[in-house]
């Protein structure tokens, strides 16, 4: 393997995921209900019409501003709401909510994946295409027959990015329903297609300004996985590695993909959010410094790291592996802590400010 092969493998597997009628993209999105990933659902988010789902990102039975402020920066909390409220400028209360389609591909493997692998293989089987209009339209139908206010929606998957259409389509059609101050978009990406994406923009088969123009929405921003912290544990984050945890240097190309995957979002001025999935304790501070170098010391404030939990899908994932379900949640279980001190230590001698005490809406990253 190497860059180039990369891009085609991308390439392929994008062309699963669309089709086209009429001049018109429709998307490939995964059925949630009856797959494994349904029943860790079932606990947190409510299924619409098999291929949507609504989901309260921070878990606060009072829905108290403050309360959901302390939920947001927890060690399990996610700040999406904060980044859709600022934007919106709405009451945090009603940016919780967010509806969620999940495109049916990803290029990656990680281990800890909540997604079941029939969901994420390329493939359609039981998945649908579904065009941005019709995705709005089911949000918005969805959104009528709440109790509650949403104003957001995330597309996720799956790799949204193997199909960047998608992004700037979604917040096109948002603008011309003039949603745009009504409705915040995140998206996300496992940072892996960023060459597939120039490729597609020097074949004219993507806007030559497609970064540019997503960044000129102030209704948008992106969770970026950065899976490991160096270019091994990175591997073994995506999958690419054997049982005994060896990783093939044949795909080493990936960890300076992923840098410079962001490294483009940051340039284009998009409102990208860091955040490591599986650290290795021991190359921690070596990664925020690599950040820092290229991004200035905002990047070791604006990154955080995240506990991984197993999900219903991973135990069966872990099985055909022969990993044992235990050990693998106690190695996540312990590189988390470490890691969690390693920031609470690191960040303020870094940047003179404490680890999750700024708002990460609030901070701007620059190319130094
Ligand atoms: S990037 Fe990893 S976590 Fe995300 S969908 Fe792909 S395999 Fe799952």
């Amino acid at each position: 393997m190497n860059l180039e092969k990369w891009i085609k493998r991308c390439d392929s597997l994008s062309k699963r995921t669309f089709i086209e009628e009429d001049g018109v993209k429709k998307y490939l999105f995964a059925r949630l209900s009856g797959t494994s990933q349904a029943n860790d659902i079932k606990k947190s988010a409510v299924v619409i019409d098999d291929f949507y789902r609504t989901k309260d990102n921070l878990k606060c039975k009072s829905g108290n501003p403050s309360e959901l402020y302390k939920a947001a920066i927890s060690d399990t909390g996610f700040d999406m709401p904060l980044w859709a409220y600022k934007s919106l400028n709405l009451p945090l209360q009603v940016c919780n909510m967010t509806f969620m389609p999940q495109t049916k591909t990803c290029n990656v493997y990680c281990p800890w994946c909540f997604v079941d692998d029939y969901n994420k293989n390329g493939r359609k089987e039981d998945g649908a295409y579904f065009s941005n209009k019709e995705v709005i339209d089911a949000f918005l139908d969805a959104r009528k027959g709440l109790a509650k206010e949403m104003h957001v929606m995330r597309l996720s998957g799956g790799e949204p990015l193997l199909v960047p259409w998608q992004w700037l389509e979604n917040l096109e059609e948002l603008k011309r329903r003039g949603l745009s101050e009504d409705v915040y978009f995140q998206g996300e990406t496992n940072l892996t297609t960023g060459s597939f994406i120039r490729q597609l923009q020097n074949e004219g088969r993507l806007d030559k300004n497609f970064w540019e123009k997503i960044a000129e929405y102030n209704n948008f921003g992106v969770l970026c996985s950065f899976k490991g912290t160096d270019w091994k544990s990175n591997l073994r984050a995506i999958g690419f590695s054997q049982k005994d945890g060896t990783v093939n240097p044949e795909y080493k190309f990936l960890d300076k993909e992923r840098w410079n995957t962001f490294e483009t979002m940051v340039k284009a001025g998009i409102d990208v959010y860091p955040f490591i999935y599986d650290p290795n304790p021991k190359t921690l501070k070596y990664f925020l410094e690599k950040g820092v170098k290229k991004f200035g010391e905002e990047f070791a404030l604006k990154t955080w790291i995240i506990p991984l939990k197993i999900y219903e899908p991973i135990r069966n994932r872990l099985d055909k592996r022969g990993l044992q379900l235990e050990i693998f949640q106690k190695g996540l279980d312990e590189n988390f802590k470490k890691s969690r001190g390693i920031m609470e230590k690191l960040i303020p001698k870094i940047t003179g400010c404490g680890y999750k005490s700024i708002p990460r809406n609030e901070i701007i990253l620059k190319v130094q």
